[in-house]
């Protein structure tokens, strides 16, 4: 079965860029009916936070991309890493390297200089028939792979197709430092074979590190896993992506009025297209996901389209999934959503007008918390000697009311406008601004509806006293 992982380094929050690559795992593995992991790479001890980690877990699961596995860390693992450096020094297919770094240096000052690319020399790999230098006292080696000397390695890439390396062009790698530590590039094997990986999706800045990884497998007696490097995300000016377009946390997206759904359909399209569909359900996503349709060229990134998938999500999602992460927004404006109407046929009215979140709460605040105040242009315009002779006409009116439905509240603000010959405009605008405190609203009916009895007349009654 097809075992896919996401690998972040926890060094920052969960960016766009992750996520995506994140999401591609995850639908491939969805996609073959197989299982998605998440590995922590935190051997790099300086730059690894537990914030990091959080931050990690914490777009993960707002994203709902779940691991089917415990999470995996790696420093928990270094046990291991020495079990299997211990293996292949038996086996051969690593050595010690006793050369210090000044040697080192001035073997690469050389090569430099006779115009080489500068590489390890292999003046420590045993070879047959060879004489290694004397082990020099109280140095600690470094253990190095023995990459093969001859040949290429071919990566047929499911994005990238072919790629071919030259074994000539790479190093014998330190797979495990001085003080015993395993390197990165030595991690990643060991644990894509021992978790049984089928597929290393990542992105193509890890080209580079393939084929190493794939000659340190098969000298393990493994069978290396497919690859699929996807591209980088520029910004919607073919520059690299940064904080100005969008280069930003997820959770930030989340904050700024994102539906998850809507950040993984859009995700989705950042490279994957099928045919000319833009909307795709999570479902949809895993059912076509394929890496046929992920484009090798770099995807680039489009706020206002991003906005546009949102505010589809908003019109077309039921309210019912719509309303936690309505009232996760409420709150984070210090509004409770407690105090006030049921959510969802607040998010019904609401969402023909709002592509983020954070505008949907804005607007709805009135609903559910005492005004701050009227909008002076609006108020200046509306709240008039007329406009509230208005007002106090019809809260009459209101009051007296039976039932407070929508049907009945139309009704009545009609017959009002009505019986005075006025537009509906001088009878609905005056009313928004004393119950909204700005002339914009969801049909006056519905608003009223929404706001309730109580609330309505208290604050018709202020707006004309
Ligand atoms: N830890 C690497 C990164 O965050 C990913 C390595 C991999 O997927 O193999 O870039």
């Amino acid at each position: 079965t097809v075992v896919t992982r996401f690998a972040p380094s926890p060094t920052g929050f969960l960016h766009i860029g992750g996520a995506r690559t994140a999401l591609f795992s995850f639908l491939y593995a969805k996609r073959h009916g197989g299982k998605f992991l998440l590995r922590i790479e935190d051997t790099d001890r300086e730059r690894s936070t537990q914030e990091a980690v959080d931050a990690i877990f914490e777009g993960m699961a707002w994203l709902g991309l779940k691991s089917d596995f415990d999470e995996v860390y790696q420093t928990q693992r270094f046990d291991r890493y020495r079990e299997v450096v211990q293996q292949m020094l038996a086996a051969g297919t690593a050595y010690h390297c006793y050369a210090s770094k000044e040697e080192l240096d001035a073997m690469r000052a050389e090569q430099m200089a006779r115009k080489e690319k500068p590489r390890y020399d292999g003046r420590w790999r045993p070879e047959p028939g060879k004489t290694l230098p004397p082990v020099p006292d109280g140095v600690q080696p470094v253990v190095r792979f023995r990459n093969p000397l001859e040949g290429q390695v071919v990566l047929n890439d499911l994005i990238k197709g072919e790629i071919v390396f030259d074994n000539r062009e790479l190093d014998d790698l330190v797979i495990a430092r001085g003080d015993g530590v395993p390197t990165y590039n030595f991690c990643v094997v060991v644990d894509d074979w021992d978790m049984g990986i089928t597929h290393v999706i990542r992105g193509d800045d890890h080209v580079n590190n393939t084929p190493r990884q794939i000659n340190i497998l098969r000298a393990l007696g493994a069978t290396p896993p497919a690859y699929a490097h996807v591209s980088m995300i520029l910004g919607a000016d073919g520059a690299k992506l940064s904080k100005r377009h969008g280069a930003l946390g997820v959770m930030e997206y989340r904050a700024m009025g994102f539906m998850p759904e809507a950040m993984l359909n859009y995700l989705v399209r950042l490279g994957w297209s099928h045919g000319d569909q833009e909307m795709f359900t999570r479902e949809a996503m895993i059912e076509k996901f394929d890496f046929d349709h992920v484009s090798p060229s770099p995807a680039r990134f489009d706020m206002e389209k991003a906005w546009w998938v949102n505010h589809q999500y908003l019109k077309i999602t039921d309210p019912a999934i719509i309303a936690p992460e309505f009232d996760w927004h409420l709150r984070r404006i210090g509004v409770d959503p407690a105090n006030g109407p049921e959510l969802q046929p607040v998010i019904e009215q609401q969402r023909e007008r709002c592509r983020s979140l954070v505008e949907m709460a804005e607007k709805s605040k009135f609903l559910f918390a005492e005004l701050d105040g009227y909008n002076d242009k609006d108020a200046a315009k509306h709240l008039t000697a007329d406009g509230k002779a208005v007002l106090a006409e019809l809260a009459a009116r209101l009051q007296a009311l039976p039932n407070w439905t929508a049907a009945d509240l139309h009704a009545a603000v009609n017959g009002f406008a009505e019986a005075r010959g006025l537009g509906l405009g001088k009878v609905a605008q005056p009313i928004r601004v004393a119950v909204v405190g700005m002339a914009v609203s969801p049909p006056i009916d519905q608003t009223l509806f929404l706001l309730g009895r109580e609330r309505t007349l208290a604050r018709l009654a202020r707006a004309v006293s």
